[in-house]
């Protein structure tokens, strides 16, 4: 298998495109081009006749290679090449005999990156597809060591990152081939766990693969323990004889020099087997220390993905997911003063959740200002005001003329960008929100965009008058607006 495999950011772009160029368009010329292997700087397509290609070529290329390095950061060609489509005959098609058979090409094919939100219907739909195709599964109680919250179901996709849910759900439709390993990584809070147990809940409900989940600190444990009983090849059987090896927070075995060693071995033999392992770790495996480089390579060698803080609104729609499932009646004005005040990761968003639950169980409804009064502690310093950056958004966009959409968006005219860093420097101003998420809420954007733009307009400022009668203007009108 090539070291490359680049279907995620494939299917990222086809999707990308509907906002461009139309959902109709998409339709008619891509849903034809079948996404079929990747080397390092090349995506092979295949398309149904020349004619077709040669259309394609001429229309899209250009775009879709643009696209490519804008994505990946480096240049990524795309060939393609011409393969008739199978008989539609049901006799031609051979019968499916695996447990899990891969999803059918035209599904695999333009997977769409799910947009929104409340539910997920990719991965209600691989579920499906996967029970349609697969031997009918058994019900079966809850994996034992798997926590049967964690689905895909459950988990709301982030709009500007659906890379890690989509490359998940993909590695639980055809374990052990797409992405090995896959390594899922990001800050405490944001989901990993439940990305990585969902793959096994997935597998564990569609196949009969045997999964394993170990956080690294019981892979640790065990190790030490078999060592010491002199019982290391109990040790091997149950690691090395997993379909699926699912290792939590690898973070942890810095410094660990004997573990590191056994997971090495473990994790060759699987791989070997093309058996599927996926991994978590808080940060990029680069930034782990007393690693030893061959591990590292190990970890890196499939797909690694980074889980950010998700944007408001993925905040506001995993709360109303959760209200929704759990039937928790709170206001939507609660919803939206919690995702704005909640920042830092999810758990902390369930965590003001459950204090309003139980608030309400206990002595009555929810109103705004109880929820404020009782989440005061929790959202840290109280924000001045409560202004948030979106009020402060929707009153620059409207001085400047500009779409509020755009404003988030990624144009870089003038015209648009002059009003962005303004709408940063109120930010900064008017809220005690950090640049790190201030960016998140400028539409996932780095902190040092927004510092970036904060500096420019403190300079212009300085020299510049009218800015200064503009910026007092505009904060008049963010501070009524709140009222
Ligand atoms: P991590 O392993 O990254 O520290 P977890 O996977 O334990 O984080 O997630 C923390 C909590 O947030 C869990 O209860 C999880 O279900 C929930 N959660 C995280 N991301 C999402 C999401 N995108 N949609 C719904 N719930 C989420
Ligand atoms: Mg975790």
């Amino acid at each position: 298998m090539s070291g490359s495999d680049y279907r995620v950011f494939w299917e990222e772009i086809v999707n990308e495109l509907k906002n461009e160029i139309g959902e109709e368009e998409v339709a008619m010329w891509f849903s034809r081009i079948v996404y079929e292997r990747s080397s390092d700087t090349v995506i092979f397509l295949s398309v149904p006749t020349a004619f077709y290609r040669d259309k394609v070529q001429v229309r899209y290329q250009m775009l879709i290679e643009k696209k490519l390095l804008e994505l990946l950061g480096s240049p990524i060609r795309i060939e393609f090449e011409i393969k008739a489509p199978p008989p539609q005959s049901s006799e031609a098609v051979p019968p499916r005999t695996e447990v899990i058979s891969p999803t059918p090409a035209v599904q695999t094919r333009v997977q769409p990156v799910v947009k929104h939100t409340h539910t997920n219907p990719a991965a209600e739909t691989a579920l499906h597809t996967q029970q349609r195709t697969a031997a009918a599964p058994r019900e079966k109680e809850k994996h034992p060591l798997l926590n049967d919250r964690y689905t895909f179901e459950k988990f709301v996709i982030d709009v500007d990152n659906p890379l890690p849910a989509n490359a998940a759900i993909a590695v639980s439709k055809n374990p052990g081939t797409a992405y090995n390993p896959l390594l899922i990584y990001g800050g405490v809070g944001l989901g990993k766990t439940h990305l990585m147990q969902a793959i096994g809940n997935a597998l564990y409900r569609n196949t009969n693969l045997k999964i394993l989940y170990a956080p690294a600190e019981t892979f640790t444990n065990e190790y030490i323990e078999h060592v010491n009983k002199n019982k290391m090849n109990e040790f091997k059987n149950k690691y090395r004889k997993a379909d699926v090896l699912l290792l939590d927070d690898i973070h942890f075995l810095e410094k660990k020099e004997g573990t590191q060693e056994e997971l090495f071995h473990t994790f060759n033999a699987l791989y070997e087997s093309n058996k599927q392992i996926v991994f978590t770790c808080d940060r990029p495996v680069e930034e782990l220390k007393n690693l030893t480089d061959r591990l590292r390579s190990r970890f890196t060698r499939g797909l690694s993905i980074d889980l950010k803080i998700p944007s408001y609104e993925t905040r506001c729609a995993i709360l109303f997911k959760k209200l929704q499932d759990e039937h928790i009646a709170i206001p939507d004005e609660v919803v939206h003063l919690i995702a704005r005040n909640i920042s830092s990761n999810i758990r902390d968003l369930e965590s003001a959740l459950t204090k309003l639950e139980a608030y309400s169980e206990l002595t009555g409804p929810i109103t705004f200002e109880i929820a404020q009064r009782l989440l005061q502690d929790t959202f840290g310093s109280p924000r001045q005001h409560n202004i948030s950056v979106d009020a402060i958004l929707k009153t620059v966009a409207d001085y400047f003329n500009i779409s509020y959409i755009d404003l988030k968006g990624k144009k870089r005219t003038k015209n648009i960008s002059f009003p962005r860093q303004v709408a940063m420097y109120l930010a900064r101003e008017m809220t005690e929100l950090s640049t790190t998420e201030i960016g998140v809420e400028l539409g996932g954007r780095d902190h040092t965009t927004v510092m970036h733009g904060q500096q420019k307009i403190e300079t212009q400022l300085a020299i510049e008058p009218a800015l200064a009668v503009t910026i007092a203007e505009l904060k008049k009108r963010i501070t009524n607006a709140n009222k």
